[in-house]
């Protein structure tokens, strides 16, 4: 069974997630956590315990902010991400959220650059460049194979939340010097926290 995504920019599919008062907050890891390094492990069961882990991932994300969040960032070593992209608005709907599993880059057309931040690296945003549009295929949270197509913060988001699923942070993506610079300003936040 195979389900195609059209192109997108504003519209997403509609998922039926099911929310329910049973599902918690996780604690997200931040750098410099060794485990934001691991390489994650395919999903192969796409069962009640993934779905309530997917739940727990969004509640953690919408309550954090985010616009995305890969499940590693939660401590939980799978090829597992989330996304909702605000709408014109600035409302993250529920109707936009985005379960991906096990994505697959499969084609890539130009390149942009944008100021991305991370709930692993907060508070620290830095320009990046990632590829324009790209064709993702992917598992959803029934283990049916998906295609999409996604451009601009859409395209930017899978990419960064991508990165996480194989060990790697945005400041990975940074020119020595920016990420010295990056280092030293992190320790001088993290000196402050304590
Ligand atoms: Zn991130």
């Amino acid at each position: 069974m195979q389900c195609t995504l059209p192109m997108m920019k504003k519209k997403f599919i509609t998922l039926s997630i099911t929310t329910n008062t049973s599902t918690m907050l996780l604690p997200i890891i931040t750098y410099p956590n060794k485990l934001l390094k691991t390489v994650s492990s395919e999903v192969a069961m796409f069962d009640t315990q993934l779905h309530t882990f997917l739940d727990n991932m969004y509640e953690t994300m919408i309550s954090s902010n985010g616009i995305g969040l890969a499940a590693i960032q939660v401590a939980m070593p799978i090829r597992a991400l989330i996304l909702c992209i605000p709408d014109e608005e600035g409302n993250q709907e529920l109707s936009n959220v985005l379960e991906i599993i096990n994505p697959v880059i499969e084609n890539t057309i130009g390149k942009m650059t944008y100021q991305e931040g991370c709930l692993s690296v907060p508070g620290f945003y830095e320009d990046i460049e990632r590829y324009e549009t790209l064709t993702l295929r992917y598992h959803n949270r029934h283990g049916i194979e998906c295609t999409l197509q996604a451009d601009d913060l859409l395209s930017i988001a899978i990419q960064h939340e991508m990165d996480h699923l194989d060990g790697k942070l945005f400041i990975d993506r940074l020119s020595y010097s920016r990420r010295k610079k990056f280092e030293k300003e992190y320790k001088k936040v993290l000196k402050e926290k304590k």
